[in-house]
């Protein structure tokens, strides 16, 4: 985790006053991206158009076919160029998940709205919502502040962002406004079943096959309460699965009964892991994944660590023996 900066907290009328002043606007959203930063980033691109802004959409990772619903056409290329007068940030957690962005927008961004617990406070204003299952719920609500209607797109993009955050409406952080904003969106005449269908029940038969490996390297710790399995890059190679389509696969050894906290390593380098925490309520990811210098939500976190695999093992079963270990 990047040192804590110091933020002005905003409400959503407040972000709204941001934004209205400024007239070449830049979006950020973070690497790695999935449905709630893009829907995010794009309900908003949508109603900044609508106020006759000049505005763009940026992500360190580009904009994955998986997502393409939410931005027809779209291809990132016939964008506006322009210095902004003001970046926003939309569910970055924190600067080091800009990727190849860092050094362009690291110390400028003006206004990061966001949900995790464990954001850094790296922005000059901050709309953090911890309660909110998705920062597509805030961008809701600035939207509604910029006194701009929600069309179709829009709604399609803030659907998809509560989806994706929650695993289709099952998570804990799913709440009665979470369903009510969903009920809200499909009664603009979103096709909800095709969004839920794409995101949830499709997989190609290169992820089910990286899913099958990954699956084999299951190994358990602490009386089947921590499970741990591999992706390494010869798996990632050989399905020849794009990072996009790997979403969920981390989540799904939680599902073993009795695992408190699932944690999936996927290779970047030799001996570089990108670490995946999926918990229960009895396990705080954030807290574990932020003392190995990473963050994230209460049941869902990641980290980076270096070193072999076995060292990388070891570290991790260790880090979460307090939690784990009976008194
Ligand atoms: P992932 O396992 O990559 O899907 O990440 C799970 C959650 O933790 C997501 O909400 C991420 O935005 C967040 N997260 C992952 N890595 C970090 C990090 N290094 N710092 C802060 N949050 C993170
Ligand atoms: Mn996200
Ligand atoms: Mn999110």
């Amino acid at each position: 985790m990047t040192q804590l900066g110091t933020s002005r907290p905003v409400d959503a009328a407040g972000a709204a006053a941001i934004i209205r002043g400024a007239d070449h606007i830049v979006i950020l959203c973070h690497q790695k991206p999935d449905g709630d930063t893009l829907g995010s980033g794009f309900a908003l691109l949508g109603a900044l158009r609508a106020l006759g802004k000049t505005a763009r959409i940026e992500c360190p990772d580009g904009f994955p076919p998986r997502y393409c619903f939410m931005y027809p056409g779209f291809t990132g290329e016939e964008q506006p160029a322009f210095a902004p007068e003001l970046v926003v940030a939309v569910d970055i957690a924190d600067v080091q998940l800009l990727g190849d962005l860092r050094p362009r927008y690291e110390g400028r961004i003006g206004l990061c709205v966001d949900h995790h617990p464990s954001n850094t406070r790296y922005a000059e204003n901050l709309l953090l919502d911890t309660g909110a299952a998705a920062t597509v719920e805030s961008i809701y609500c600035i939207i509604q502040e910029l006194g701009v209607g929600i069309d179709y797109r829009m709604a399609v993009c803030i659907y998809t962002g509560l989806a994706t955050d929650t695993g289709c409406f099952r998570y804990s952080n799913t709440t009665a406004r979470t369903h009510i904003l969903a009920a809200e969106m499909m009664r603009t005449g979103i096709d909800s079943y095709r969004i839920n269908k794409m995101m949830f029940e499709t997989k190609s038969v290169a992820r089910m096959e990286l899913e099958r490996r990954v699956m084999d390297t299951l190994e358990y710790h602490y009386d089947h309460r921590m499970v741990i399995t591999v992706m390494t890059r010869r798996a990632i190679a050989e399905t020849g699965v794009p990072e996009e389509d790997m979403e969920g696969i981390a989540a799904v050894p939680r599902q073993i009964e009795g695992v408190d906290v699932a944690v999936m390593l996927q290779q970047k380098e030799e001996r570089r892991w990108r670490v995946s925490m999926r918990s229960s309520e009895h396990v705080n990811s954030s807290a574990a994944c932020a003392r190995l210098g990473g963050g994230g939500h209460a049941r869902a976190a990641g980290c980076t660590l270096e070193g072999t695999l076995e060292e990388v093992k070891a570290r991790l079963v260790e880090e979460l023996r307090t939690e784990l270990t009976p008194v």
